[in-house]
């Protein structure tokens, strides 16, 4: 395959995985979308079971608390009894004692379960919150899944036809050449640059004379010896055509290397 002829498959080929890069960071987008949404109902589910346990637990305590007050009921019961029974001083003084502490804890028992009462209130509002809440964004989510869905299913099917033509493009380029494509790829996010005067259109340097005149050849593929993407030389489109910089960080600008004008 001549050179020119793999230029223009090269040319191919960073189209293609330009229009990669898109779908893939659409198809993020949209996934991460839907994954908040997901993450605040699993948050949601969360407090929903710790706002249950800790109900289940209050209503637990508060039935113990009703019993013991039952009991102190019954005994204040029975103490009255002996009061009214006292034969002497010295039982009507206990009785009395025995009525007053158990009065004093009855009271306390008392104030123990309305603050509980009032605690498991605030628990049910909380959960009922968390509840509605939670049915909102499952409706949300249940709603926005299929469009959402099959918008990723659009995108993967694309993606796919895309991977096809990368792999077509790819198959006809050598090998040598592709994997080194594949590791800039990688580690710069672009691949390959041209150069129509001189310049580097990947990172606006000035190419060394030398190499420059060799590429105008257009015998094979160089590398920037700044850059180190893959470079070669095409003539500047003319006016009214299609000027693609493959790679170009700042694209076509090629006034804005100093080098260049001087
Ligand atoms: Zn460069």
């Amino acid at each position: 395959m001549s050179i020119a002829k793999q230029i223009e498959t090269l040319e191919q080929l960073v189209a293609v995985d330009e229009q990669i890069k898109q779908l893939t960071d659409g198809i993020s987008g949209h996934r991460g979308e839907l994954d908040q949404v997901a993450e605040e109902v699993s948050i949601l589910e969360g407090q929903i079971s710790a706002d249950q346990n800790s109900i289940a637990e209050m209503d637990k305590t508060r039935g113990e608390l009703v019993q013991e007050l039952r009991q102190l009921g019954d005994q204040i019961g029975r103490s009255r009894d002996r009061l009214q029974r006292a034969r002497n001083s010295r039982e009507t003084n206990a009785a009395e004692r025995e009525v007053k502490e158990l009065g004093e804890l009855r009271r306390d028992r008392d104030h123990e379960i309305k603050k509980l009462g009032d605690l498991t209130e605030q628990a049910r509002d909380n959960l009922a919150q968390a509840e509605t809440r939670k049915s909102e964004l499952e409706a949300r989510l249940a709603g926005s899944i299929e469009g959402t869905t099959k918008t990723i299913t659009d995108l993967e099917e694309q993606l796919t036809s895309l991977r096809e033509q990368r792999q077509a493009a790819k198959s006809k380029l050598p090998s040598l050449l592709m994997r080194r494509y594949e590791r800039l790829l990688e580690r710069r996010g672009s691949a390959v640059a041209k150069t129509h005067d001189g310049t580097c259109l990947g990172c606006n340097v000035q190419l060394p004379p030398m190499l420059y005149t060799q590429m105008l050849q257009q015998t094979r593929f160089e590398e920037c010896p700044m850059c180190h993407r893959i470079i070669y030389y095409t003539p500047k489109p003319q006016p009214g055509e299609d000027a693609v910089e493959p790679g170009a960080e700042e694209a076509g600008d090629e006034a804005a290397s100093p080098e260049a004008t001087s």
